[in-house]
This record gives structure tokens, C-alpha cells and sequence, in this order.
């Protein structure tokens, strides 16, 4: 929580404190001095009396210049204790009236005045350290801003490389230009969809051209602004948010940083953030609220679903999920193109060049990359900008992210190509495993380099023994790659190797898969002891079966293992030229890798 959030006691008792204070001064300043009945009577006999307002109890009044009061005072008020009093004021010729001169307005004055003074500076603190924070007149107002349509300005051709994404969203592009023709057609809308990916890949650009297509008001605002308020305010918001959004339809909400308001509700010991609660309790009454219909999307980005609650997850809600990923080469390529519009750059400029020199990079940090290599020619008083900038800014962008620990070394990218080609080639040479789809070393999060994606052809329930003996040998497919390709191995395995290691172990000790330990069922039962400790293990077999066990398990993993390495020296041509491919274009599928694998067999024949 950051400091300004707290709003000290200290500084409300301060407060009240100062207002007493000031209250008493005004009080003692003011104050009309109060003389006995006696000594009125006395001076009204003395002439000294000028005016009198009388009440039923009292009596208020002002000397008759120049006589005055104790201390100096020009007025008195003393208690009424003659009922016939203006019989003795007329004696006296003195001007007097039924009704008494309100001392209200000064006791207003003496309570009132500082409570504005207080509120006022407290207003004033407020505006210099929230800066944009609600304050007291604003209170649960929202601050989304309301682009309407000709301020965005953004569309499909500004978001580049990210086809796929774009596909899905067309839909709601159609649905929010005219909502009543699409639903009349049976056509079925989400109500929120998830844009899911590394951070600068797009999402917001994204969010503002779907937008922009369909030409409806873009209501943004960001999770963590949603938290970082007052207790309650963040619900309110929402609820605003919502009833803005509402009488706009048809129009999109899009929220950034889901998982600031989206975290898992209540884990923590002490109970969790309440405020951030609040608020995503009220998003998800909101979003059950809601009808598709009224043509109100709600599209929100996060970097990191896995933490979401679960609840926003449910179908209804942020039910559709659309992959933002970091751009491939031809991607960045087109990227570039976008960026370079509105720059004047050199005839010889190699864009596709430029690509291939920015393996890692998202959209932003391209975007960024054009800009600076802009500057550059500036700088150095060229006219148009040339590869020469655009190289320096490479570096200074690559010298950046690798600081932020955001991209590989060139080494470590022809590792990750090889233990790849390594995964894919062994499981396209074994029968029964999963056919490969997708192959890349555009890395992704923090932990995977790189992965190859294969797809079940059917759900799957049963497993013979040889789908599983081949799993495991895919799985080890990657270091055996290494290792004949280097000669060495590298650490980028190790997830392959608890993946495999688990395989291995089920078949011996679960599904009775092992020659030697026979048909039996050995799994450990297991009971949580301690919430965070895990689980602890309970063995219902004797120490050698134990042995025998973990040697099956050795035993299948080695076997495994020297099979892949047997398959990929077999095939270590196309290892090295899937390799070259994958570095070149960082991304090949499944029906590339064949035609490459066909090709080579037509070599050898
Ligand atoms: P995110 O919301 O995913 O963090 P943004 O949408 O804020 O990323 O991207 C920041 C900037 O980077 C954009 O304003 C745009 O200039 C540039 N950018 C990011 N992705 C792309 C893309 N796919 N095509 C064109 N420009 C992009
Ligand atoms: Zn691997």
C-alpha cells in the first residue's frame, strides 16, 4: 500500500483540535460581556445606555456613546428580570425593540468558519498527494475517461501481428455496430473477453481498435486505479463505471491490469485486501447484471491469468480468452511497417532484416525502436532515417531488455532451437504420440524458452504402455538433442525431466507397468498434514521394494533416453536444418517439420 493511502487519526484529531481552538479565540473575541440586572438598571439610570433588544429572558444592548462597558466593551447583555421594563426605558428615552439582535449568526460564524478552513486544507492536501485522486465532492465518481469515436483514431491496420487475435474479436466488431441485427440472427455474444499476454504486445491498441471499428465510445481504466482508494470507493466506481457505460451502448469497458483488482480473493492470514475485494465483488455482480444485449463489451488485458480469481473465470463472465503473444518475425516485420508509416526512412531500409535483428521484442519495445532510431537520425542531422540508426537503437533497446532479463543470448536461442527440434522429432518418429502443431522459441513467460506444441487427437482416458514409454521419450527428446548436437546439456530441461520422471513412476508403482515389480498397486497414500508443508508420505511396502522401484523408474528413463538419442542421430540432418529454420523464422508448424522430414527421406532413397 503506498504511504498516501493511509489517512492518519493524527490528522483528524489535529483538526479538531486547531478547530477548538480556533473556535475559542473567535469565541473570546466576540463575546458579549454579561453585566447583573442591578448594575444595568444602574446605568440605564445614569443615561448611559444607548440601545436595548429585549427577549423574554434577556436583555442585549449597547452603551450610549462614549460611555462603555468594562474593558472598553461597546455592548452588554444581562438577564431580565423586570417584566415592565420598557415603562422604566421610556423614562429613559432610550430606543429599544421586542426582538433580540441573533447571536446566532456569530456562533455560527465561530463554529462554521474553521470547519470550512479544516476541510479546506484537508481538500487541499488531498489534491497534492493523490494527484488524481477522488477527493470530497468527487467521492466514488469515476474518472474513466470516454473516448468517443473520432478521438481514438485506431483501428485494425494500426495492430499488426496479431492476426489470430484479431480474428476472434471481429465478431464483437460486428455485434457492436449493430447489436439488435446480430442478436436478432441468433447471434451469441460474450460479455467479456480476456486479452491474454506479455505486457507491450498490444492489448490496449488492441481494446482501442475494436473500438475504433465499430465506432462506440472506449471507457478505459486500469485495476490498480480501481484499489488505490479509500475503503468503498472502488465498488463505487464500478458501480459507475457500469451506469455510464450503460446509457453509451453500445460501447466498450475495457479495464487494464485485471489482476491488480483480480487477484484470488482471501488467502492471505489476514484476510486479504478488503478494498480490492469489495471492488472485484462488485465487477462480478456487475457482469451478472448485465445483459449481453444492451451492447455493453467488456474487454479487459492481463499478463497473468493463472493468479485471477476463479470467479471471473466462469462462463458468463470473462469466459473467452484471446492470445496477445509476443509477435513472431513476420509479425515484428509487420510491426515495423506500422511504425515506420510517419517516419521517413531510407529507401534501402531492409525491414525484414530489421526483423530478423529483434528476436525477443514486443510491439512496444518496436515502436519504441522506430522512435529512437528517429531521434537518432535527428540527431545526427540526416534527412531520412537509415539501417545505420536503426542498428544503434537495436543495441541500445536489446542492451535495455537484457538488463530487464527479457531476452536470450543468440547461444542460448540455438540451444532452445535444438532442444525443441529434439522434442518434435522424436515425437514424430514414435507411433502414439500426440501429433506436433506448433514448434517456437519465441520465449514465453518467465520459465519456458521455448516449447513445441502438440496436440491430443482425441480425449484421452486410456494410455497403452507404449504411449506412455513414448511420451516419455519426446520428453527427453530435448537434452538428447543437445547433447549430440553440443556434446553438452544445459538446464533448459529440467520441467521435461520432472514430466517424464512422473510418467515413470506411475507406470511402475500405478498401473502396474513394470516387469519386474508385476501387477501391482504401489502408490503411496498420501494426507495433507500441514496446509503448506504438502503432503506427507506413507508407505505401505518394504524398503526393497522401494529400491526396485526407483531402479524401474531409472531404468525406463535411461532406456528412453538412449532411444532418443538413437532416433535423433538418426535424423541428425533434419535436426540441424529444423534448427536453422526455427532460429530463421522462430516458429514453424507442424506441417513444415514434415515436408522437411519428406524431403530428407527422398535424400536418402
Ligand atoms: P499492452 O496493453 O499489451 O501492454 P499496449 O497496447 O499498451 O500494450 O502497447 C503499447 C504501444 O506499443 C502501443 O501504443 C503501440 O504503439 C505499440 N504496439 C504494441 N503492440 C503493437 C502491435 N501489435 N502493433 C502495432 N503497435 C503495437
Ligand atoms: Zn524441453
Amino acid at each position: 500500500m503506498k504511504k498516501h493511502h493511509k489517512f492518519s487519526i493524527w490528522y483528524i484529531l489535529l483538526g479538531i483540535w486547531f478547530v477548538i481552538l480556533l473556535q475559542n479565540y473567535i469565541a473570546s473575541t466576540y463575546a458579549v460581556p454579561t453585566i447583573p440586572y442591578s448594575q444595568f438598571i444602574t446605568l440605564l439610570q445614569q443615561g448611559k445606555i444607548g440601545e436595548v433588544a429585549i427577549s423574554s429572558n434577556q436583555i442585549q444592548g449597547k452603551y450610549k456613546p462614549p460611555h462603555t462597558g468594562p474593558q472598553g466593551a461597546t455592548e452588554f447583555k444581562t438577564v431580565r428580570v423586570d417584566p415592565n421594563l420598557s415603562a422604566v426605558l421610556q423614562n429613559y428615552r432610550v430606543v429599544f425593540k421586542g426582538e433580540i439582535e441573533s447571536t446566532l449568526l456569530r456562533d455560527v460564524i465561530s463554529w462554521i468558519f474553521p470547519i470550512v478552513l479544516f476541510v479546506g486544507v484537508w481538500f487541499f492536501l488531498m489534491k497534492r498527494m493523490g494527484g488524481q485522486q477522488a477527493g470530497f465532492m468527487t467521492l466514488g465518481k469515476n474518472k474513466a475517461k470516454i473516448y468517443m469515436e473520432n478521438e481514438l483514431n485506431v483501428n485494425f491496420n494500426d495492430v499488426a501481428g496479431v492476426d489470430e487475435a484479431k480474428q476472434e474479436l471481429v465478431e464483437v466488431i460486428e455485434f457492436l455496430k449493430e447489436p439488435k441485427k446480430f442478436t436478432e440472427l441468433g447471434g451469441k455474444i460474450p460479455k467479456g473477453i480476456l486479452l491474454v499476454g506479455p505486457p507491450g504486445t498490444g492489448k490496449t491498441l488492441l481494446a482501442k481498435a475494436v473500438a475504433g471499428e465499430s465506432g462506440v465510445p472506449f471507457f478505459s481504466l486500469s485495476g490498480s486505479e480501481f484499489v488505490e482508494m479509500f475503503v468503498g470507493l472502488g465498488a463505487a466506481r464500478v458501480r459507475d463505471l457500469f451506469t455510464q457505460a450503460k446509457e453509451k451502448a453500445p460501447c466498450i469497458i475495457f479495464i487494464d491490469e485485471l489482476d491488480a483488482l483480480g487477484k484470488a480473493r482471501g488467502v492471505g492470514m489476514m484476510g486479504g485486501h478488503d478494498e480490492r475485494e469489495q471492488t472485484l465483488n462488485q465487477l462480478l455482480v456487475e457482469m451478472d447484471g448485465f445483459d449481453p444485449k444492451a451492447g455493453v463489451i467488456l474487454l479487459a488485458a492481463t499478463n497473468r491469468p493463472e493468479i485471477l480469481d476463479p470467479a471471473l473465470l466462469r462462463p458468463g463472465r470473462f469466459d473467452r480468452h484471446v492470445l496477445v503473444d509476443r509477435p513472431d518475425k513476420k509479425g515484428r516485420e509487420e510491426i515495423l511497417r506500422v511504425h515506420l508509416r510517419n517516419i521517413k526512412t531510407a529507401p534501402d531500409l531492409d525491414v525484414e532484416k530489421l526483423a530478423a535483428m529483434t528476436p525477443g521484442m514486443v510491439g512496444a519495445d518496436l515502436a519504441n525502436l522506430a522512435n529512437e532510431a528517429a531521434l537518432l537520425a535527428v540527431r545526427r542531422g540526416k534527412t531520412v532515417v537509415g539501417m545505420d540508426e536503426f542498428s544503434e537503437a537495436v543495441e541500445r533497446i536489446i542492451g535495455g531488455l537484457e538488463k530487464k532479463n527479457r531476452l536470450i543470448n543468440p547461444a542460448e536461442r540455438e540451444a532452445v532451437a535444438y532442444h525443441e527440434m529434439g522434442h518434435a522429432l522424436v515425437a514424430l518418429s514414435l507411433p502414439g504420440t500426440d501429433p506436433v502443431q506448433k514448434i517456437s522459441i519465441i520465449p514465453r513467460g518467465i520459465a519456458a524458452l521455448g516449447y513445441t506444441m502438440q496436440v491430443p487427437t482425441e480425449d484421452r482416458f486410456l494410455m497403452k504402455k507404449t504411449e506412455l514409454i513414448n511420451k516419455v521419450a519426446s520428453l527427453l527428446g530435448g537434452r538428447a538433442a543437445e547433447e549430440i548436437i553440443f556434446g553438452d546439456i544445459s538446464t533448459g530441461a529440467h520441467n521435461d525431466l520432472s514430466r517424464a520422471t512422473d510418467i515413470a513412476r506411475s507406470m511402475v508403482m500405478e498401473y502396474g507397468m513394470s516387469d519386474k515389480l508385476g501387477q501391482v498397486y504401489l502408490s503411496r497414500k498420501s494426507r495433507p498434514l500441514f496446509l503448506d508443508t504438502g503432503l506427507q508420505e506413507s508407505r505401505e511396502f518394504s524398503e526393497a521394494t522401494a529400491e526396485l522401484i526407483d531402479r524401474e523408474i531409472k531404468a525406463i528413463i535411461d532406456r528412453e533416453y538412449q532411444k532418443a538419442i538413437a532416433i535423433l542421430q538418426d535424423k541428425k540432418q533434419v535436426l540441424t536444418r529444423g534448427a536453422k529454420l526455427l532460429l530463421e523464422k522462430e516458429k514453424i508448424d507442424g506441417e513444415e517439420l514434415q515436408a522437411l522430414i519428406d524431403e530428407e527421406n527422398a535424400n536418402r532413397a
